[in-house]
C-alpha cells in the first residue's frame, strides 16, 4: 500500500466513525421469507454491517402483491416480529423509537433500526391500525409503492402516465396522524400531485427516504428538479438510491451513484442530501426467473452498481466522495448528520 492510499483509508475509518445511516433497506420482508431459520440477521446481514459501518437502518415493512389484500395485516405483523425476535436473539442490534434511543445505540456501538413502512396497505382503511403500527416501533412510513392503494397512487417508471389525482381521504388522514404522531411522513414513491399534496398539508421536514433525480432517469417514481427544491424548502431530506441510478447498464455506476448526490446538493446545498441505498440484489438473487421476468414488465429491470451491491461496499462511496472533492464536513452529513437532524426534528 502507498502513502497516499493508506491515508485516504485512514481518512475513511475517520469519517465512518459516526458510523452511516440508510434510511431503505427492504430487510423485515426477507426475515419473514426466512422466517424458518435462525439467526439470519447475525448469519446473512451482519458481516455486510460491519464491513460498512452501518450504524442506523430504516428497516422498511413491505407487502409483496401476492399477499394482497387479505394477508396484508398479517404478513406486515409477522415481519415486525420476525425483526423483534432476531434482534432479541443478538447484542449487536437494538430496535429504536425516538432520537435518544437511536443515540444511545450508536454510543454503544449497536446498530439501531428505525421501522419504517413502504405502502400503507397493512393498515387497511384503518386509521386505528396507524396507532398500532406506532405502538410497535414504526417511525417513518411512505403512503404508496409503485401501485395504487387505499392511500394514494405511486408514481410510475416512465416518464409521465402517474395519476393526476392527489392522495385520498384516507391518506390524508393517515398523513396528519402521522405528523400528529410523530411519524416521518416519507414522500419516496408517490406520485407527484400527492407529493405536494402530502408538502401541502404538513409542516415538519419531509423526507424522501429513497430516491433518486429524474434529471438522470426521467421517470415519474424519481423526483424532478422542482420537486427537489419542494423539499429544500422545507428543510427535508432525500436519500440516494443506488438500483435507479441510470435506465442504462452501463451508466449504473458509483461514479454516476455521485452525481446523483452532486445534483442535490448543487440544487438545495448540503444539509439535504443522505444515504437511501435500496440494496435489493439480495432478495433479486433469491426470485425466479419468470419473477425478474415479471418485474421488468411490470415496474424496470434494476441494474445494480458494481462496487455498490450491499453494505459491505460503503467504504467505495466514501472513497468516491473524497476523490469527487467533497469535504470531510460534507462527507459526514451525507453518510449520517443530516439523518441525525431530522430523527431530532422528528422523533
Ligand atoms: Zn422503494
Amino acid at each position: 500500500m502507498t502513502e497516499i492510499t493508506r491515508s485516504i483509508e485512514e481518512q475513511i475509518d475517520q469519517l465512518h466513525t459516526g458510523g452511516i445511516i440508510d434510511m431503505h433497506f427492504d430487510l423485515p420482508m426477507d426475515l419473514y421469507e426466512k422466517r424458518q431459520h435462525k439467526d439470519v440477521l447475525e448469519t446473512e446481514f451482519l458481516p455486510e454491517f460491519e464491513a460498512g459501518d452501518i450504524s442506523v437502518i430504516g428497516a422498511a415493512i413491505y407487502i409483496e402483491d401476492r399477499y394482497l389484500p387479505e394477508a396484508g395485516l398479517r404478513v406486515a405483523l409477522d415481519e415486525v416480529a420476525r425483526l423483534y425476535a432476531e434482534t432479541a436473539a443478538s447484542d449487536r442490534f437494538a430496535i429504536c423509537k425516538n432520537y435518544l434511543e437511536i443515540q444511545a445505540a450508536r454510543e454503544t456501538g449497536k446498530i439501531a433500526f428505525l421501522i419504517t413502512m413502504e405502502g400503507i396497505e397493512p393498515l387497511g382503511t384503518d386509521l386505528n391500525q396507524l396507532r398500532v403500527f406506532y405502538e410497535l416501533g414504526v417511525r417513518s412510513i411512505g403512503m404508496t409503492h409503485a401501485r395504487p392503494n387505499a392511500a394514494g397512487h405511486g408514481g410510475v417508471f416512465a416518464a409521465s402516465g402517474s395519476s393526476t389525482e392527489g392522495l385520498t381521504a384516507f391518506g390524508r388522514e393517515v398523513v396528519q396522524e402521522c405528523e400528529t404522531l410523530g411519524v416521518i411522513v416519507d414522500l419516496a414513491h408517490i406520485n407527484p400531485a400527492g407529493f405536494a399534496e402530502i408538502l401541502s398539508i404538513t409542516t415538519k421536514p419531509p423526507i424522501v427516504s429513497h430516491t433518486n433525480a429524474r434529471r438522470y432517469y426521467d421517470i415519474e417514481r424519481n423526483i424532478s428538479d422542482e420537486q427537489i427544491r419542494m423539499i429544500g424548502e422545507r428543510g427535508g431530506v432525500i436519500g440516494v438510491n443506488c438500483v435507479l441510478v441510470s435506465p442504462k447498464e452501463q451508466e449504473s455506476t458509483l461514479h454516476h451513484y455521485v452525481d446523483h448526490i452532486e445534483h442535490i446538493v448543487n440544487l438545495i446545498g448540503i444539509d439535504s442530501v443522505g444515504i437511501g441505498f435500496d440494496f435489493f440484489e439480495f432478495i433479486y438473487r433469491q426470485w425466479s426467473e419468470l419473477k425478474q421476468k415479471e418485474l421488468a414488465a411490470k415496474l424496470t429491470t434494476p441494474h445494480f452498481i458494481p462496487d455498490l451491491r450491499n453494505h459491505s461496499h460503503v467504504r467505495n462511496l466514501t472513497r468516491k466522495l473524497i476523490e469527487r472533492g467533497f469535504k470531510d464536513e460534507q462527507i459526514e452529513k451525507i453518510l449520517r448528520e443530516n439523518w441525525i437532524r431530522i430523527f431530532r426534528e422528528w422523533l
